[in-house]
């Protein structure tokens, strides 16, 4: 039997293809050690990313015991998806097979792995940066069109490549930073420092100008969220209902039945927008709606857009920010002027409502065709590094704008993985699912 192999990190082993199921599940497992334990399993090595249908056999007992026939594909290190020797198993998906190979594989000294251990480690062996295993991680999780462009994009390297020009033309300008301290003033061209800051200046207005086109593209990968609010009983919960095709809100006749918030996924303008049917505002003595209340003022606030129901019968409601207004019931009473008039019940301007609000979730997620950044932990480096540029800019002394300069340098280099990097890989790779 194996164990951790001299100084090695184990075998890993995960399901990497989905839990729902299917006809094959595909097991796969990285590490030195992984040749042996495929051996074991299955006689010789197969050719090299090659599929070859091949037994399984587990060996500890008296007598060989056969697991599965599945295909076997061998990945061996450094060209595989995680620098080290690797491969994959094609088993039949039944529970029993699956959990059979597990247990064999535990038996030979493998185990399983932990959320984004596979990326991390392909992190580790130079197979990606921090920016192309987040955008794997996307990829997986992307559902609309869009979001899918996006993650390749980013898996493809766009971001890495941006983030590389800003270092350089940082670098660069921390060179002749720091001749200008080693050099008194008379050796050097007057206008070096005049560059400097000139180069500085634009570097810090280009990034600057990112964090607003990256709004839309961050807005695209977490989803949006969409509050329908209004006072009780005029439609809010018939019409997530309808826009969401299905039941998922209580719809009474009798006011205020929504006392918390609920929320239903759907897809508008290839976006994912989460609708939430708030309780309605208004003054309550109900301790249970009360609190109802105070949710749904917690989920307007949160809100990428608020759309504000009402009937006709009453005062269209002041709107405050980015938001729409919408007047239901028009069976029974006329949409006054400036609000999209619909009613749930006889189907009437639900299309040019849905239209509207696909209209929104566009026009939130849109951007340059590249997205600078796409996540709140890519804005936060890049404010910091904007934030050090523009106090380097405010600096007189040559000295203290260098150490200005140099954190922004770490701060940029924090987007890659390029320094700084076991503070954030727990973080970013734990957010991975298992067998990424
Ligand atoms: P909420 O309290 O704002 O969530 O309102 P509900 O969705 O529970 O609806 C309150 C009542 O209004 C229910 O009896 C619905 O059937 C009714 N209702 C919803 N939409 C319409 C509509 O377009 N026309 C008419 N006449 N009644 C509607
Ligand atoms: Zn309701």
């Amino acid at each position: 039997f194996m164990r951790e192999s001299d100084g090695h990190p184990p075998v890993i082993f995960a399901l990497a293809s989905g839990l729902s199921r299917a006809a094959i599940a595909v097991m796969r497992l990285s590490g030195v050690g992984s040749g042996r334990i495929v051996e074991s399993l299955c006689g010789r090595l197969p050719a090299p990313r090659r599929a070859s249908l091949r037994g399984l056999w587990r060996r500890d007992g008296a007598e060989p015991v056969l697991l599965d026939r599945a295909l076997v594909l061998w990945f061996p290190g450094p060209d595989s998806y995680t620098g080290e020797d690797s491969a994959e198993l094609h088993l039949h998906a039944g529970p029993a097979v699956i959990n059979a190979v597990a247990d064999t594989l535990v038996a030979l000294g493998a185990r399983p792995a932990e959320p984004g251990e596979f990326s991390r480690r392909a992190f580790t062996h130079g197979r990606m940066d921090l920016m192309q295993a987040e955008g794997i991680a996307d990829l997986i999780d992307a559902e609309t069109e869009a979001q899918r462009r996006q993650a390749l994009a980013q898996v493809d390297g766009a971001q890495s490549r941006l983030y590389q020009q800003w270092a350089d033309r940082l670098r660069v300008l921390l060179a002749h930073q720091e001749a200008l301290i080693d050099f008194p003033d008379e050796e050097l061209p007057p206008e070096v420092e005049q560059r400097l800051v000139d180069g500085l200046q634009e570097l810090h207005a280009t990034m600057q100008a990112s964090l607003l086109e990256g709004a839309g593209a961050e807005r695209l990968r977490r989803g949006l969220v969409f509050a329908i609010v209004g006072a009780p009983n005029v439609g809010k919960s018939s019409l997530l209902n309808a826009l969401a095709g299905r039941d998922a809100a209580i719809v009474s006749p009798r006011a205020g039945t929504t006392r918390d918030a609920i929320e239903t996924r759907i897809v508008l303008g290839d976006v994912p927008v989460t609708l939430v049917d708030t309780a309605g505002l208004r003054d309550t003595d109900d301790e249970i709606e009360a609190e109802g209340v105070r949710r749904s003022l917690f989920h307007v606030k949160q809100a990428d857009c608020v759309v504000h129901v009402f009937t006709g019968s009453q005062a269209p409601p002041r709107l405050e920010g980015d938001g729409l207004l919408v007047c239901n019931k028009i069976d029974l009473h006329d949409a006054p002027e400036g609000a999209i008039g619909i009613s749930v019940l006889t189907h009437a301007g639900m299309d040019v409502l849905r239209d509207v609000l696909a209209a929104h979730a566009r026009a939130l997620t849109a951007g340059q065709a590249q997205a600078p950044f796409t996540r709140a932990r890519h804005r936060a480096a890049i404010e910091e590094t904007v934030h050090h540029i523009g106090r380097a800019l405010g600096m007189d002394w040559p000295e203290m704008r260098g150490e200005e300069m140099r954190l922004a340098m770490r701060a940029l280099g924090r987007l890659t993985g390029a320094v700084d990097v076991e503070a954030l890989l727990d973080t970013v790779f734990g957010q991975f699912c298992i067998g990424k």
